[in-house]
C-alpha cells in the first residue's frame, strides 16, 4: 500500500504517518514545516519505506512522487486559531490550491482521497449539537473566516472532484483534538493549560469560560480517520468526542488530574469565538462503527505525562 500524507509533520498528520508505517505501507509525507515540526517525524527517518518532501503542497509536482498511491490524505493546514490568524493567506491557499493539487494526484492515481475538514465549518452554531446536515453559521468576513471558509471551500472542491471526475473522496469534520505531538505553544486551549500548569502560571481563561468544546484524544481520532479512509463514504462525517465541557469545567478536570488547585487569569474572548461545540456522531457510529473510547480525564493524564517527560528531558 502507498499513502501520500500532506501535513505529515503536523499533530494529526504525524500520527497518521506512524499508523500507516506501522501497517507496513510506503508513506510519502509532504510538509513545508510552516506550523509542523520536523521533530514529529524524527522517529520515522529510519524506516526505509518513509519519504519526506519539504515542500508546499501547492508546489508538488508529479515527478516528485510515485504514480500509484492507494490513499491520498490532505491534512496540511494551520489549525490553531493563533496560527491561522498569523498565516491567513497560507491557510486559504493550502485548503484551496493545496486541496486541488492533492485531489488531482488522487484522480490520476485512482486513489481514495481523504480531506481533513473541521467542526469550524459550523461556525458559531445555533444548534446545541451539530449534525452533518447542519449548514453552519459562519461570518464570511470575520477573522476566523480564513480558516472556516477555506475549509468550506475545500469541502466543496472535494465534492466537485467526486461529482465531476468520480474521484473516491471522503471528508472528515474533525472536532477539537488533543494529545502528544501537539506543540505546547500552539495556542490552543489544552496545550496552553498544560504548559501554564506545568510552569506554575495561571491558566488563561478567555471570556467567562462558559463557552464549550468537546475534546477528542488523538488515538480515537486516528482510528476514526483510518476507518473513514477504508470506507467508501463520500459525504462528510463528524469525528469528535461528544462529551462536552465548558472551558471552566476543563480547568476543573486539569486540577483533578494534577491533584492540586490551579489559578486562573481571565482574558478577553477572541472575536467570533464559537459559544458551543458538540458533535452528533451517529453517522460515524452507523457507517464506520466508530466511537471514542478515551475519556477527557484519561486523555489529559496521558497528554500531561507525555509533556512532563519532554520538559524533564529539556
Ligand atoms: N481558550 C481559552 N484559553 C486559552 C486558549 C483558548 O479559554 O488559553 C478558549 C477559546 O477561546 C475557545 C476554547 O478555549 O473558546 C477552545 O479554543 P482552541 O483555541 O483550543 O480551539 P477552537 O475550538 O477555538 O478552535
Amino acid at each position: 500500500m502507498k499513502v501520500l500524507i500532506s501535513g505529515g509533520a503536523g499533530f494529526i498528520g504525524s500520527h497518521m504517518v506512524a499508523y500507516y508505517l506501522n501497517q507496513g505501507a510506503e508513506v510519502w509525507c509532504v510538509d513545508n514545516l510552516l506550523t509542523g515540526s520536523e521533530s514529529n517525524l524524527a522517529p520515522y527517518a529510519v524506516f526505509p519505506n518513509f519519504h519526506f518532501l519539504r515542500l508546499d503542497v501547492a508546489d508538488l509536482k508529479e515527478e516528485h512522487l510515485p504514480a500509484d498511491f492507494n490513499l491520498v490524505c490532505h491534512l496540511a493546514s494551520p489549525a490553531s486559531p493563533p496560527e491561522y490568524l498569523k498565516y491567513p493567506l497560507e491557510t486559504m491557499r493550502v485548503n484551496s490550491a493545496g486541496t486541488e493539487k492533492m485531489l488531482s494526484l488522487a484522480q490520476k492515481a485512482q486513489a481514495r482521497f481523504l480531506y481533513s475538514s473541521t467542526s469550524e465549518v459550523y461556525g458559531d452554531p445555533e444548534v446545541p449539537v451539530q449534525r452533518e446536515d447542519y449548514w453552519g453559521h459562519v461570518n464570511p468576513v470575520g477573522p476566523r473566516s480564513v480558516y472556516d471558509e477555506a475549509k468550506r471551500f475545500g469541502e466543496a472542491l472535494t465534492m466537485a472532484y467526486h461529482r465531476c471526475y468520480g474521484v473516491n473522496t471522503g471528508i472528515a469534520r474533525i472536532f477539537n483534538t488533543y494529545g502528544p505531538g501537539m506543540k505546547l505553544n500552539d495556542g490552543r486551549v489544552i496545550p496552553n493549560f498544560i504548559s501554564q500548569a506545568l510552569s506554575g502560571r495561571p491558566l488563561t481563561v478567555y471570556g467567562e469560560g462558559s463557552q464549550s468544546r468537546s475534546f477528542c484524544y488523538i488515538d480515537d481520532l486516528v482510528r476514526g480517520l483510518v476507518l473513514l479512509a477504508d470506507s467508501g463514504e463520500h459525504w462528510p462525517v463528524n469525528l469528535g468526542n461528544p462529551e462536552e465541557f465548558t472551558v471552566k469545567q476543563l480547568v476543573e478536570k486539569m486540577s483533578q488530574v494534577l491533584g492540586r488547585p490551579l489559578k486562573v487569569e481571565f482574558k478577553p474572548l477572541p472575536e467570533d469565538d464559537p459559544k458551543r461545540r458538540k458533535p452528533d456522531i451517529s453517522r460515524a457510529q452507523r457507517i464506520l462503527g466508530w466511537q471514542p473510547q478515551i475519556s477527557l480525564e484519561e486523555g489529559l493524564r496521558k497528554t500531561i505525562n507525555h509533556f512532563q517527560k519532554i520538559i524533564g528531558r529539556s
